[in-house]
């Protein structure tokens, strides 16, 4: 599960695309490869002084001019935060922390302002001072010694909390029970927790900032675990029951459930409340009139329940709390928190928290994870093209093992700045993050539900097929569902949808331009079936882009049920000696347009024991299993199985390939990166300032599924062909963490060389 370090209460650009067009976009309505299927008869830093100026990149000196107008958090590259506690102001070496930080290079350090807690000497009215503060300002002297190295400080904060005296002259401050009693904090039961649709947001953290602002030079001000992206809570203080009765027609249900119409009017006022108080306290860091910011936590990985779209478009930084696995988890989830936070911020600021503690279950605050994992961490980080944002708890540590894990990574970072100054992804295929089916699907008994499934979660879906997509080394992005215009979508030649069964009808009509214009569309299972919070169509939104009809209600859980193959083509190459694959453990029953002649049938479930009894009733139907349809350039393929959810819960290899072919096929022509050799690795590429990067991140290890990494396995030599924009010339081929240079051939658009072995992350420069 993911790690949402303090939060309290939860788990926790540039150019235009024209350019990117020239490289590859532009191939979206040609250049096919000819496909095996007849289509008559369709089957179902600031700029580092190292910047590397190359000519050839007419656009370098452009970007250079805007990048010294942004904003200094949008240039930041590498940040880190040494997290206060009460007696910190006992004995902290303040002199050493700024040494400290500065070896890593980072551009902006995160100190502990107040809220809870103060760490100077405030003035403010109930804001309680660290009762060892003494005479000392630990937070104005830690920000000296930091302003005098260089380094920007942001104010960490937190408003989720305070203590009895305020809870006793200041009620209304607080979230309460039904019974009016106040919430006190699980583990520090001294402290309450306060109300966000209370003064204390509007008018106490207000107080607060300002009062550091106008004593301390401060770069922004960062507030712990608020607002999350995780679910609603609902609380019953009095100014929440007047919201009840006023705004909402009644107490909203405490879980989530997007049938309740009074859970819809309370998801739209707490996001409401949420864009209110962000950007009031983006208004009041900024009163003196100084470059400064407001910056939420948010997070939460692929698990979101609050729209990230809509906290994106008031957000200038956008950081994620994700600061390590547990359980479980797989490795990749850092990489997939970067893919969600791009999906809705595109160039914009993002950061993500690496915890350098054992931030597992359970928890040790105070020793170091292995250096592995918070190298595998940090790469994941800066692989989806986030910054990072490297983290440790108190200010006397006895464990300083990750002191040097952290410098290391940093420092080569920073000796290669200006390869990580992305300005677009390479990605042709863009797949859907359906939110709304993440945050409301199968909620309680509403619609979609069904009994016998164990352990199910509406990410699933996702998980399943990013799983395919990292087996088969596909570069893709995430796309927002709210982000769907032809602006968004045009520039990639496949869209894949897992299962986003809550869509609205904007988007089902968005998707269906899209279709239309050319592009090609995954989808499966129960795709369109409902509107955005939930309320069941007649027929699916997309039905007639899938060619289909959904005849009844959703089959299984069943194991022991499967496709059949009925035609050989390109979709299931690699079933030589099979004509049976392991079917979905639910489906829609479907009808679909007798034109469509199946590539895949449906065998239903029978018996999986006793052996006696193990033998189809139903051997050969004529139900498809998927539909393929071909329209000019735009093919569609529909699985009415969840066969991604499917492939997530049982790992089989052979639902993997099916979604690997199917992919292939709907993008047509070559792949802009294609990386043959031995090992499980993610890629991202990007376009930079300097040139192009490919990232690699090496996940071949026992502890892939379950954490931690110890130790690291290369993986050995790589066979790389990339496309690169027409009429650009490649002159140097670069591995930066093998640090050293890499014999290249280009032909044309096409660069090729390969990569020896890559270790934990490998980056590959092309300039
Ligand atoms: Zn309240």
């Amino acid at each position: 599960m993911k790690k949402s370090d303090e939060n309290k209460d939860s788990e926790g650009g540039g150019l235009s695309r024209r350019a990117f067009l020239a490289i590859s976009g532009a191939t979206i309505l040609s250049g096919r490869s000819e496909l095996s299927i007849d289509t008559a008869n369709p089957i179902c830093s600031p700029l580092g002084s190292d910047l590397i100026v190359q000519p050839h990149l007419a656009t370098t000196l452009a970007a250079r001019s805007v990048e010294h107008q942004a904003p200094w958090y949008a240039r930041m590259r590498r940040c880190g935060q040494i997290n206060f506690n009460e007696r910190d102001p006992i004995d902290m070496d303040v002199e050493a922390w700024a040494d400290y930080w500065v070896s890593l290079r980072v551009d902006a350090v995160l100190l502990n302002g107040g809220g809870i807690v103060a760490f100077y000497p405030t003035e403010v009215p109930y804001h309680q001072r660290s009762r060892f503060l003494g005479t000392r300002d630990l937070f104005g002297e830690m920000l000296n010694a930091m302003k005098r190295r260089g380094l920007r400080v942001v104010a960490r904060m937190d408003c989720n909390l305070a203590y009895e005296q305020a809870l006793a002259a200041r009620p209304e401050w607080f979230e309460r029970n039904p019974d009016g009693s106040p919430r006190k904090h699980n583990e520090s039961p001294w402290l309450f927790r306060t109300c966000m649709f209370s003064s204390y947001f509007t008018e106490q953290m207000p107080a607060i900032y300002r009062e550091i602002n106008n004593r301390y030079k401060v770069d922004g001000f960062f507030t712990n675990g608020w607002p999350s992206t995780g679910s609603l809570g609902v609380c019953y203080c009095q100014n929440c029951r007047k919201l009840y009765e006023e705004k909402i027609g009644g107490t909203p249900p405490e879980q989530t459930d997007a049938t309740s119409p009074l859970y819809r009017r309370y998801y739209n006022a707490q996001m409401a409340r949420i864009l209110e108080i962000w950007e009031l306290w983006n208004k009041v860091a900024r009163e003196d009139g100084r470059e400064s910011i407001y910056v939420g936590n948010l997070g939460g990985g692929i698990r979101t329940v609050k729209s990230v779209k809509k906290l994106a478009e008031v957000a200038g930084w956008f950081n994620a709390d994700h600061q390590g696995r547990s359980g479980d988890t797989f490795i990749w989830d850092c990489a997939q928190q970067g893919r969600v936070a791009q999906s809705v911020m595109k160039s914009r600021t993002i950061t993500n928290v690496t915890g350098a503690y054992s931030n597992s279950q359970p928890v040790w605050r105070h020793v170091s994870k292995p250096a592995a994992e918070t190298t595998m961490w940090l790469a994941q980080t800066a692989a989806s093209g986030v910054v990072p944002w490297f983290h440790w708890l108190g200010g006397s540590p006895e464990d300083n093992r990750w002191r040097d894990t952290g410098r290391a990574f940093y420092k080569w970072l920073a000796d290669n700045e200006v390869h990580f100054r992305n300005k677009r992804s390479i990605a042709d295929i863009a797949v859907l993050y359906p939110q709304a089916t993440i945050a409301f699907y199968k909620s309680g008994d509403g619609p979609g539900s069904w009994r016998g499934t164990q352990r199910s979660q509406t990410s699933d879906y996702l998980q399943g097929l990013y799983h395919a997509l990292v087996d088969g080394r596909f570069l893709f992005d995430l796309v927002h569902q709210e982000d769907l215009a032809s602006e968004t979508l045009g520039r990639y030649r496949a869209l894949l949808i897992p299962n986003a069964a809550f869509l609205s009808d904007e988007q089902c009509e968005q998707i269906r331009r899209y279709a239309e214009s050319g592009g090609s569309i995954l989808a499966t299972f129960e795709t369109s079936l409902y509107n955005e919070w939930g309320d069941r169509r007649a027929r699916p939104g997309l039905g007639d882009l899938f060619g289909i009809d959904v005849i009844g209600e959703t089959i299984g859980p069943y194991g022991n049920s499967y496709m059949r193959i009925e035609q050989r083509t390109e979709v299931t190459a690699g079933f030589d000696g099979t004509s049976l694959i392991p079917g979905p453990e639910n489906r829609v029953p479907i009808k679909a347009d007798d034109r469509y002649r199946p590539l895949l049938t449906v065998v239903p479930y029978y018996p999986a024991f006793p052996p006696e009894m193990v033998y189809p009733r139903n051997q050969y139907t004529s139900e498809p299993a998927a539909i393929f349809k071909t329209t000019g350039s735009s093919r569609v393929a529909y699985y009415a199985g969840d066969i991604e959810r499917t492939l997530w819960r049982s790992g089989t290899p052979d639902l993997s390939l099916l979604i690997q072919n199917t992919v292939r096929w709907l993008a047509g022509a070559a792949p802009p990166v294609s990386v043959r050799g031995d090992g499980i690795v993610e890629l991202f590429g990007w376009e930079t300032e300097a040139g192009y990067t490919l990232h690699m991140l090496n996940y071949t290890n026992p502890n892939m599924t379950r954490g931690f990494f110890r130790r690291f396995y290369p993986v050995g030599p790589q066979a790389v062909s990339m496309s690169v924009g027409a009429g650009m010339r490649i002159n140097r081929v670069r591995a930066l963490r093998g640090g050293r240079d890499l014999a290249f051939k280009q032909d044309r658009t096409t660069v090729r060389f390969e990569v020896p072995s890559v270790a934990d992350y490998e980056v590959i420069a092309l300039t």
